[in-house]
């Protein structure tokens, strides 16, 4: 037998071995294999077996990775699809389908001794007191680890030893399983009745649930033709599988997925609920392992995100492969967890950038989910109370079916949001104040209730830039083009794209000017929490940011201290918008509302929207209600009206007059094209040499007659492609390179990946160039 591998260098190809006769049944399509490659060993993946080979004198695989398929011929499948929608090479696609902790196979099985006491052979022996106390300790336990024991009865291994001798005990090498959550003591919790909103969304995924179910049921019956007939097909695809449950922040989301998750294990399915990486917190987690890990069915859940070991991250994704846990969480990667069968994935904030892997395969999780659940006949459930433009656009399309919870449980009230015109506050003062009047007197009202605000600023560091009123000099990042942000405490000069940093000069570096009086400007979160600390002396004030939150654990007494009552005031980024819950804040202030308006992205006013939403959701969760303050200098902006008034239907309409006009999705879909190196004329010309090619194929030749230019030989899908650029991108320069951009938008983006692959197969560019492809980027 032969069997064809995809290797994991990036070879756009794939190679033939033969099975030696040791390992003749171990492999399957799907298998991980390690096989020799010129001098080299590699990895790879079997993607075929063949009887022949078109090669002669193929080499033997040298062995294979793990007792069972690593990849399951379904998320094969779903590898090739990522390969061929986002453009890039099969291997690359393959890799990022499996953990790396699972692929090397590095960190393995954790192996540990493990003590046991054996049935009684006849008359017990009478012992020397040390062994009798050891054995006391193994006869109650029956079985517990080597080094434990020895810990516990204070002895040594000899002496534990000596009792195998005597034929007492067992002594063996087990594997024993890493449980990230092994610390906590989570309490079950039980269903909640459900308001009329939640119970009719629940209905409605259930009910999409069971037809899936029968579908599921019927495709196995026709591989077997002797079981019953069945019903026609047709008839089941009357119902979109995909849902958008849109509800706002505290209306009770969480809940419709527990119940929906509780419906496919009743199937006997599994399914995967993704979170964004950054509300992947321990709080999170508990909601649904409370659920569903109390009690006997301790592994029912796994988890799967950055923050594991390797060795954590191992053992997690084997319980799944080996279908002991049935509920998978986890972030972006986790919607590859090999769950079968698969009956629902959950992906909740559907909205967040995150999701979009910012390297090759630049894939988007929740697109992803929506196709694997197409290929395994599962529900998908899309959540957030701020959907992204594409996803509700399906809905109005019917592609998707839209669930509404349109109030918060309990009939809490959505926070009363007041925007403050920082243009008047500006007025008056020198230079801009952090914050106005208005913000600083309702943080004091809540000093004097014992209520508690969280401030958000989405910048970190102190000043964002080092001016020279002199001279003019900024202080840049040599290797990028953007200024450098002054970081107070380290005292440090760094760039928040490359990492770079210096000391501070005390005068301006102009050797010309060298002024003492240089200038610090623009505001970060270290600085928030400076001029807090001077406005309110008493208050108890914490930071979180990239900054301070270093180690594992930081965020988790961070939250933990608010929670407790312990702080009054929490100053953060992004990290603060998503997810958090805490009954006590009654007050969020944003510093800063039009910072993300300003992004060179057509997206940045739906970013905007989100954001101020996402933030003000967090407060009045308790029994008061909650007051927000925008602090903005558009303070006339849609987004920051619409949010105000928690119109996300008004958002959308009025954004997607925008986004009609000038053909930006969710009207079209975009390819974007990124030439890189470090050289910036070779740059430019490359992209001016791909830009005449890209026109050449895959548009039509202009002629007078129809101005749009005729449909290409690649057919008609090419009469609405629209290809600008190239432009150097938004930010030209970053960690040395520079980078040139052409955009491609069309409807039939599968139609325009195909033909882009076939470009670059044949295109060459120097050397020192380089070609990214982002299919629907989520950042320009
Ligand atoms: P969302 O995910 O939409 O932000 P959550 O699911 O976190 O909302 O719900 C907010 C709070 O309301 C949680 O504390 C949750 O336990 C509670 N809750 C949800 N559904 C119900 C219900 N039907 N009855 C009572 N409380 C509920
Ligand atoms: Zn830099």
């Amino acid at each position: 037998m032969i069997a064809r591998v995809s290797l994991e260098i990036a070879l756009r190809k794939e190679f033939d071995y033969s099975i030696p006769p040791g390992l003749a049944g171990q492999i399957e399509v799907g298998s991980r294999v390690q096989v020799p490659f010129g001098a080299r060993k590699i990895f790879g993946t079997v993607t075929a077996l063949a009887e022949e080979s078109a090669h002669a004198n193929l080499k033997p695989i040298l062995k294979v990775i793990g007792a069972q398929t690593l990849v399951t011929p379904k998320v094969l499948k779903l590898a090739r699809w990522i390969g061929e929608y986002y453009c890039c090479a099969p291997e690359i696609a393959l890799k990022s389908v499996l953990p790396e902790a699972v692929r090397k196979e590095a960190s393995g099985w954790r192996e540990r001794l493990f003590v046991r006491a054996l049935p009684p052979a006849g008359e017990f022996p009478k012992l020397p007191k040390r062994q009798q106390e050891v054995w006391n300790i193994i006869e109650e336990r029956r079985e517990l680890p080597f080094q434990e024991l020895v810990e516990l009865a204070e002895t040594t291994a000899a002496t534990v030893r000596k009792l195998e001798d005597r034929g007492l005990i067992e002594i063996a090498s087990e594997i024993s399983e890493r449980d990230p959550y092994a610390r906590e003591h989570i309490l079950p919790s039980q269903p909640l009745p459900l308001n009329p909103a939640q119970a009719d969304a629940l209905e409605k995924i259930k009910e999409a649930m069971n037809v899936r179910n029968e579908e599921c049921r019927m495709k196995n019956a026709e591989t077997k033709p002797d079981t019953e007939p069945t019903k026609p097909v047709s008839s089941f695809f009357i119902q979109p599988s995909t849902f958008l449950l849109h509800g706002v922040t505290g209306s009770g989301k969480t809940e419709v997925y527990l119940q929906a998750l509780a419906h496919a294990l009743e199937q006997g399915k599994g399914a995967i609920v993704l979170v964004p990486e950054i509300s992947l917190t321990p709080q999170t987690v508990e909601r649904f392992k409370a659920r569903f890990s109390s009690g006997k069915l301790q592994t029912l859940v796994a988890v799967l995100h950055s923050h594991l070991s390797a060795g954590e991250r191992h053992d997690e994704w084997h319980k799944i492969r080996q279908g002991r846990a049935r509920i998978v969480i986890g972030a972006r990667s986790a919607i590859f967890a090999p769950v079968e069968p698969l009956g629902l994935i959950i992906v909740d904030e559907e909205h967040e950038t995150s999701y979009k892997q910012e390297e090759a395969p630049r894939y988007h999780a929740r697109d992803v989910a929506i196709m694997r659940g197409q290929m395994e006949n599962a529900v998908v459930v899309l959540g957030s109370a701020t959907p992204s433009l594409e996803s509700y656009h399906n809905c109005k399309r019917g592609k998707f079916a839209l669930l509404e919870l349109p109030e918060r449980v309990d009939d809490q009230k959505m926070p009363r949001v007041r925007v403050v015109d920082m243009r008047q506050a500006a007025r008056g003062e020198k230079g801009t104040p952090i914050f106005s009047p208005q913000l600083k007197e309702a943080i004091t009202q809540r000093l004097e209730k014992g209520e508690q605000t969280i401030l958000f600023l989405n910048r970190r560091g102190y000043s964002t830039s080092l001016q020279c009123p002199k001279c003019g000099y900024v202080a840049n990042c040599p290797n990028c083009s953007l200024a450098l942000t002054f970081h107070r405490q380290e005292q440090k000069l760094a760039c928040h794209i490359c990492g770079h940093f210096e000391k501070v000069p005390q005068v301006c570096p102009n050797e010309k000017c060298r002024n003492p009086a240089i200038r610090f400007a623009g505001t970060g979160t270290q600085r928030v929490e400076e001029t807090l600390a001077k406005l309110f002396p008493q208050a108890r004030i914490k930071r979180m940011d990239a900054d301070t939150m270093k180690r594992k654990d930081d965020y988790r007494k961070v939250l933990g201290d608010f929670r407790a009552g312990k702080t009054d005031i929490l100053v953060g980024t992004q990290m603060i918008a998503k997810g958090l819950h805490f009954p006590n804040v009654t007050l969020v202030g944003i510093i800063y509302a039009d910072l993300a308006l300003h992004q060179p992205d057509f997206r940045a006013g739906e970013r905007t929207f989100q954001l101020l939403t996402q933030v003000a959701g967090r407060a009045g969760r308790g029994d008061v209600e909650g007051e927000v303050f925008v602090q903005a200098f558009a303070p006339f902006h849609p987004a920051i009206q619409f949010a105000r008034r928690h119109d996300f239907t008004g958002f959308y309409e009025q954004e997607m007059e925008f986004r009609e006009q000038l053909k930006y999705p969710p009207v079209s879909r975009i390819a974007l094209l990124t030439l890189k190196g470090r050289n910036e004329e070779k740059v430019k010309f490359s992209a001016d040499h791909l830009k005449r090619i890209l026109e050449s194929k895959v548009q039509g030749p202009k002629s007078k007659a129809s101005p749009g230019g005729a449909a290409s030989d690649l057919g008609p899908w090419t009469l609405d492609l629209v290809i600008t650029g190239p432009a150097p991108a938004p930010l030209l320069r970053a960690e040395t390179f520079y980078r040139y951009q052409i955009m491609l938008r069309t409807r039939a983006m599968s139609k325009l990946s195909q033909a882009l692959a076939e470009i670059i197969r044949t295109l060459t560019l120097p050397e020192d160039v380089s070609l990214a492809v982002d299919i629907d980027p989520v950042n320009l």
